[in-house]
């Protein structure tokens, strides 16, 4: 695993929070995308070399609302880069750890992600995510 990629924030009115985190971290979110698979809209702040990820629930059967209707706002997840998820994943699996999709799905931000359970990882829902590969015979 590499750097903290970002950190995974549920909120309860993205607009509203854009402005607080807005102010917070003196600049301007550079994103919004909605998951729709997810249930979640999401917005992205850069702060050096990590990001902040604001999370609203879309519909009342989101992962998010239900963890907000739990927990409230606050810290969701963190994420970690890695090279090889595929890789990571297997390697996590063999340390014992539970794993909620074995096969990376896409996330916001151009990644594919995949989870850990809270159950397995102190109460923090972790998240992998790696830089999605470009579609063939773009960039580098
Ligand atoms: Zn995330």
């Amino acid at each position: 695993m590499k750097k903290i990629e970002h950190i995974g924030i549920a909120v309860n009115d993205l607009e509203a929070s854009n402005n607080l985190f807005e102010k917070l971290l003196g600049r301007p979110h550079y994103k919004i995308e909605e998951v729709a698979s997810e249930g979640v809209r999401t917005s992205f702040f850069k702060n050096g070399p990590n990001k902040i990820e604001l999370l609203e629930a879309t519909n009342p059967d989101s992962p998010i609302a239900k963890f907000l209707e739990k927990k409230g706002q606050g810290i969701h997840h963190v994420a970690f880069a890695v090279d090889d998820i595929v890789g990571e994943i297997k390697r996590l699996k063999g340390e014992g750890f539970t794993i909620l999709n074995e096969t990376p799905k896409k996330g916001a931000d151009n990644k594919l992600v995949a989870f850990l359970h809270p159950k397995t990882t102190n109460g923090v829902l972790v998240e992998l995510c790696q830089e999605a590969p470009l579609p063939k015979g773009e960039g580098a």
